[in-house]
């Protein structure tokens, strides 16, 4: 009743696959955004044929016009933005199998291929990180996976916690991160009824890294006043300007007063697939648990992260319930079914975007990626240095926050200029109270001669009156 005949699904998928690989090819000839007219978007929308259908052809042709017109294309090798990848096309092929098989990763008899995949992949991922014991689980994005460090850290700080919660503990449970640190972690806090007073945000040194003296200061103080601290987290690459903390310092901190250390390495964890990268990692694996978030660097489609921790009974003790209804065919067998490691129960096979990726190119297709990337990040802020640009953070990942001398246009004008002109797309972020221009290299497919083509954007606006 549901599908079109066997005939017309062989005709569909012709048809949608030409369709898409149009765009793939073609992607640089749309505008990076779109005008952003909230009418037209609502007008397009076909509200008057959803109860009777159009057929599928006609639905097809609907929604890839309104994607390729009303989306922001952060698949473009213009598009500077917020960690977004073009995702590669292994990874779109597996989104795709995986839609078909469907299969319910909430446990491992029902689905022994792809929970067994993801095992392997979170042992490979967390050996690469430095841990000796791995446990892990994927996660559907970096919220998602902070969120569950966050119980983990209050079910190993607190024993009772997943019994008497909150109100269970004799003190206020208080938790630190930087003021730079991704708002995931004050979500993370709201939701699991810490409140966001929980946190206590620390100021950060001139690298924009967490300042650990002060980070001293502040547990040395919550213990003064009785209250009860459990975790810190680190970030390894920030969302705004790619700093990383200090994480040998801090393990250190969190070792002396017995506290969880959680790194939120969601952009920057891929410098630990690299050689050049992984000195930079090193302290990673002094850590307790980390966020990784696959679906920005390693370019796969949304969602897909990894929560991963080297207590190998934390995820269990946080999240195992048992059911009746659950399938127990697997009882005898040593296996993890995920729904007693997930805050998720009926389960999408994430992992997949990431296996048939290394099936494809493996761990060292990534490495030479990521070093491309990294090349590009360095060759863009000598081109800005060059034209006389001020570049305001410090980090060796490809994240750049610029702007131009006093005498030329503010920051936001030119902002305004590149997002409007449809050529490319960056963002704002303030750094030390001076508003910058932040430009991420984000897309496997961008080359130098893009990175040219921003500069002489910036430059012809900026340099003109
Ligand atoms: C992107 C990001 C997050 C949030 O991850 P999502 O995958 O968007 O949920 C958390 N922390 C950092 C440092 C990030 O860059």
């Amino acid at each position: 009743m549901l599908d079109p005949t066997t005939k017309e699904q062989r005709e569909l998928w012709t048809y949608l696959t030409q369709e898409l690989q149009s765009f793939l090819d073609r992607t640089s000839d749309y505008p990076v955004a779109p005008s952003l007219d909230q009418s037209e978007v609502r007008a397009f929308l076909q509200s008057d044929v959803l109860e009777a259908g159009v057929g599928t052809k006609a639905a097809i042709d609907h929604v890839i016009l309104g994607m390729k017109n009303h989306t922001v294309h952060t698949t473009h090798p213009a598009y500077y933005g917020l960690f977004n990848p073009r995702a590669n096309f292994p990874a779109i092929l597996a989104d795709t199998i995986t839609a078909t098989f469907n299969p319910q990763m909430a446990a491992w008899s029902h689905a022994p291929f792809a929970v067994e995949i993801e095992r392997l992949l979170i042992q490979q991922l967390g050996d690469k990180f430095g841990y000796q014991t791995i446990d892990g689980v994927f996660a559907t994005g970096g919220a998602e996976a902070n969120q569950t460090a966050l119980i983990c850290a209050l079910n190993s700080h607190f024993p009772n916690y997943a019994t008497t919660g909150i109100a269970g503990i004799a003190g206020k449970p208080v938790l630190y991160c930087s003021t730079e640190a991704h708002h995931s972690v004050l979500k993370a806090a709201r939701a699991s009824g810490l409140g966001s007073e929980a946190i206590r945000p620390i100021p950060v040194d001139n690298f924009l890294a967490m300042d650990c003296n002060q980070l001293k200061i502040n547990i040395e103080q919550d213990l003064k006043r009785g209250h009860k601290p459990f975790m810190v987290v680190g970030t390894f690459g920030t969302t705004g300007t790619g700093s990383i903390d200090p994480l040998l310092k801090i393990a250190q901190i969190v070792d002396n007063y017995g506290l969880w250390f959680h790194i939120d390495a969601a952009y920057g964890g891929a410098l630990a697939l690299t050689d050049i990268g992984k000195r930079h990692v090193a302290g990673i694996s002094k850590s307790h648990s980390l966020t990784f978030d696959i679906h920005k660097w390693l370019a796969v489609p949304m969602g897909c992260s990894v929560f991963i921790t080297n207590q190998d009974q934390i995820l269990s003790q946080s999240f195992r319930t048992t059911t009746e209804y659950m399938p127990k065919d697997a009882s005898d067998l040593d296996v993890v079914d995920p729904f007693t490691h997930s805050i998720q129960w009926s389960r999408r096979f994430i992992g997949l975007k990431l296996y048939l990726s290394l099936l494809t190119f493996g761990w060292n297709g990534y490495q030479e990626m990521i070093n491309r990337t990294l090349n590009l990040g360095d060759y863009l802020r000598e081109q800005l240095l060059a034209a006389k640009y001020k570049i305001h953070n410090h980090t060796v990942l490809p994240v750049v926050c610029f702007s131009a001398p006093e005498s030329e246009k503010s920051s936001a004008e030119i902002c305004q200029h590149i997002v409007n002109s449809g050529k490319s797309w960056l963002s704002i972020y303030p750094v030390d109270g001076t508003s910058t221009l932040r430009a991420c290299i984000n897309n496997h497919q961008t080359e130098s001669s893009h990175i040219d083509d921003l500069v002489d954007l910036i430059n012809q606006f900026a340099k003109t009156s």
